[in-house]
């Protein structure tokens, strides 16, 4: 914590300030300058420091206090260097070694789209399966998917194929509901700050996958982490899916320097999802080869057995044949960084 006096101020009053700060044990170092002299406080705990900042604000001849926080706790690498893996239907591992693809389409549709499309992606050798039954869209005319039905499909495919299941839940009224029939929750970027969502992800165990907002500073996506870890759930993923630019070539701009920024910040996992970054399949096997190179722990694929037949994001979907080769490539790439698909 730092205090700048004003010019004004007397040898006094900086006594005043000195004297404050060495009764409640801290240490000061004032700095006494051709202008205005600065105070530094040292070893003021963090929970005391806004009240501190209060009281020395309101003295007239403190021009201001400026305090070095720390924003985020549970989610800074400090809470566990040593970094966080983050287990799935104790089958699948995120973090660590293992590079995590979780694979399928956008939205389940049919039984048959997502079971199709199941067997496809585990033959190529995806660990999980992804799929929306409670689809966010911009209009409330478009197709906002098929909810507990969905959930049942997802079920049925997980059985079929020992694939675990991501999907997004969006109302906290439906965290139990989708808990039943979901490995994995999955946030998504319009609900990176929905606090009342966060804090009930928070109570349950089961593990999260919060993307990114496309509005969203990453300092801002590692506090919406923070709110699910304050209510005891350990078990976060964080996942870039690019943020809103002047770019129009793609949909989002796939910011993958946020990969090794939150590799630097955090102890929590990071997968990436090139398909609504970059909104066109044709980028997409191109951005995942990068995202693994830049040391991301896994990705989000959409899949579609009929891309042009798609209810929702069809022209970011993959064939299964695409999707094969992205895994070939991707595999050649992780082992160049020492890990293993
Ligand atoms: C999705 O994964 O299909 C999706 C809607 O993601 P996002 O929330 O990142 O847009
Ligand atoms: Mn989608």
């Amino acid at each position: 914590m730092i205090i700048v006096l004003d010019k004004s101020a007397t040898p006094e009053q900086i006594d005043l300030i000195t004297s404050k700060l060495l009764e409640g044990g801290y240490h000061a170092h004032p700095i006494y300058g051709v202008e205005k002299t600065v105070i530094g406080a040292v070893g003021v705990p963090e929970e005391e420091k806004p009240n501190l900042v209060e009281q020395f604000e309101a003295l007239p001849f403190v021009e201001r206090v400026i305090t070095i926080l720390a924003p985020y706790k549970l989610v800074a690498k400090a809470y566990r260097p040593e970094g966080t893996v983050v287990r799935v239907a104790d089958k699948v591992t995120i973090g660590g070694q293992q590079v995590c693809i979780m694979a399928g389409p956008c939205t389940v549709e049919t039984p048959e789209q997502t079971l199709s499309t199941a067997r496809a992606v585990k033959e190529a050798g995806a660990h999980m399966l992804r799929g929306g039954a409670y689809k966010p869209s911009t209009s409330p005319y478009s197709f906002q998917g098929l909810g507990v039905e969905g959930l049942k499909i997802l079920a049925e495919a997980r059985a079929q194929t020992g694939l675990p299941v991501v999907t997004e839940v969006m109302d906290p009224r439906n965290v139990e509901l989708v808990c039943r029939y979901a490995d994995m929750l999955q946030i998504g970027t319009r609900n990176m700050q929905n606090y009342d969502l966060l804090r009930e992800v928070g109570k349950t165990r089961h593990p999260v996958l919060l993307k990114r907002g496309m509005w969203a500073r990453i300092d801002e996506w590692l506090m919406a982490a923070e709110y699910i870890m304050k209510g005891g759930n350990e078990n976060v993923v964080l996942c870039e899916r690019g943020i809103r630019t002047f770019e129009t070539a793609t949909r989002n701009t796939l910011d993958l320097s946020a990969v090794p920024v939150v590799k630097q910040e955090s102890h929590l996992p990071v997968i990436v999802d090139p398909s609504q970054g970059t909104g066109k399949w044709s980028l997409v096997t191109a951005m995942s080869r990068a995202a693994i190179a830049a040391g991301a722990d896994g990705l989000i694929i959409e899949v579609h057995p009929h891309p042009e037949q798609a209810l929702k994001d069809g022209a970011q979907s993959l064939t299964f044949e695409n999707f094969q080769q992205l895994m070939a490539e991707v595999r050649a790439i992780a082992q160049a960084m020492g890990k293993g698909v």
